[in-house]
């Protein structure tokens, strides 16, 4: 069991009851709704006569469904419309803030919260949507709940849940050229598999997450849903602090004081003890790409599609049904895979840093002949930045479409989808058979910089032999 941790302290700061199933009931400190997982709660809490019994804790965003080319009400997608509606009468409803398109707050869920300072440390927050994982970044307890755990937030601001164990991710030493938070990630998913956070909460240290910006320690959040770890977080420190001071939300005056040296005392303890510890060497990870059907079938770009036996027993089956799926011959390189399109977005990798990364590699070059390439901002505040920065222009220059905010092709619950068995080189979480709006389409994940090197070659590409 682990004891002096974030995560106990964090729980047991939030814990009202045990109930008689052993379960706790757990406070949430802020709860995040959007327009797809919503809907339903609503009306499960209206059928009961019940309203939302802590409106100013929940914040409300549209993302999924939202075009990011026409925004013209009403949608042209009649099913869209009526999610918009419903959330926008629901929020009225209940006396919720909302961030609607134009509002310059709109966003995707996970980016909006954490730039307007109302994701902070030692909270609990949950979400409707896996990757809440994504607010761990700042050291608050954050998961993904279902349509009916809504409706209990809604209704009580509070969850029953089952106490996680804590896995301690240690990756030490600089980063090489290349390679960022996404690769890292990608990495530890890679070898720790989709199913090995299962019952864990995952808390990452040492010094190369010491050393990212919030934003990439974001992105690493992010994904820990994809390692199958219901959260994961790292400990609050000076950049946290640093990356929220002044935020709209962001304590103000005395009470920043006062925050900062309670949230202080939330981190994990020196001596805290872990049910698990895992250490990986910054050193040893590439620009990875998936070559497969799941975030763990990752690989460095040197390396080739594994072969059957390089793979333990375990994993064969699903190796078999993702080299038939995304018609890759086992030992052959992945660099040089021919791509149709690229996706530069998502609430892992739409963020100021990601573009202006992307940006620098995408300046003097141009998308080859016959790829679609497209970046979409994850916020509406991102994308002003980013035009204020120029990058835009940047992009527009070198051949790719400039979008509106949402989350777009990462999941295609709007006009953004693959067509076919086209193949895109993505920076988005997940690369499930269709994920990407086509029964057939298939997503190589990777990083901003990798997608861009992606989209000037014209195919699997690595990125440090872009100048
Ligand atoms: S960008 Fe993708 S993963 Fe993130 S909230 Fe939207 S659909 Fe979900």
């Amino acid at each position: 069991m682990s004891k002096g941790t974030l995560f106990d302290k964090v729980w047991d700061t939030h814990t009202v009851q045990i109930l008689p199933s052993g379960q706790t009931q757990l406070f949430i400190g802020l709860h995040l709704i959007h327009e797809v997982t919503s809907p339903q709660a609503f009306a499960m809490l209206r059928e009961r006569g019940l309203k939302v019994m802590y409106p100013d804790r929940t914040v409300a965003t549209v993302d999924h469904i939202v075009p990011t080319e026409n925004q013209a009400r009403p949608f042209v997608d009649t099913l869209a419309e009526e999610m918009m509606q419903a959330l926008e009468n629901s929020a009225k409803e209940n006396g919720i803030r909302f961030y609607n398109i134009g509002s310059g707050n709109q966003g995707i869920v996970h980016v909006i919260a954490p730039e307007q300072g109302l994701t902070q440390p030692g909270m609990t927050i949950a979400c409707g949507d896996s990757h809440t994982s994504t607010h761990g970044a700042f050291g608050a307890i954050a998961f993904g709940i279902g349509t009916s755990q809504v409706r209990d937030v809604l209704a009580s601001q509070t969850l029953a849940l089952s106490k996680l164990k804590v896995r301690k991710i240690e990756v030490n030493g600089t980063l090489p050229p290349g390679v960022y938070a996404k690769d890292v990630i990608l990495h530890i998913i890679r070898k720790l598999g989709v199913k090995g956070g299962v019952g864990y909460a995952y808390e990452y240290a040492g010094t190369t997450f010491a050393s990212m910006s919030m934003e990439e320690r974001m992105t690493v959040c992010n994904m820990s849903i994809e390692g199958g770890a219901r959260c994961g977080y790292i400990n609050p420190d000076n950049v946290t602090f640093d990356y929220l001071k002044g935020r709209d939300f962001a304590p103000k005056g005395d009470d920043w004081e006062k925050a900062v040296s309670w949230w202080r005392s939330m981190a994990s303890d020196a001596d805290a003890e872990y049910d698990d510890v895992v250490s990986f060497d910054a050193s040893d990870i590439e620009p990875t790409v998936t070559w497969g059907i799941t975030p763990g079938q990752g690989i460095g770009i040197s390396e080739p599609v594994p072969t059957p036996d390089s793979l333990p027993e375990s994993d064969r089956a699903i190796a078999q049904e993702a080299y038939s799926y995304m018609q890759l011959s086992p030992g052959t390189p992945i660099k040089g895979t021919k791509i149709d399109v690229c996706f530069i977005g998502s609430c892992t990798n739409g963020r100021i840093s990601d573009l202006r990364e992307a940006a620098k590699f995408a300046k003097g070059h141009h998308v080859a002949n016959g790829v679609k390439a497209f970046v979409v901002p994850g916020s509406e505040r991102v994308k002003v930045e980013a035009e204020k920065e120029g990058l835009d222009k940047i992009f527009v220059e070198a051949g790719f479409e400039w979008r509106e905010a949402g989350c777009s092709m990462c999941l295609a619950m709007n006009p953004d989808k693959l067509q076919g068995d086209q193949i895109s080189a993505s920076s988005s979480n997940r690369n499930f058979k269709g994920r990407q709006g086509s029964s057939t389409g298939r997503t190589l994940l990777m990083s901003p910089a990798m997608v861009v090197a992606a989209a000037v070659n014209g195919k699997v590409a690595d990125v440090r032999e872009l100048s």
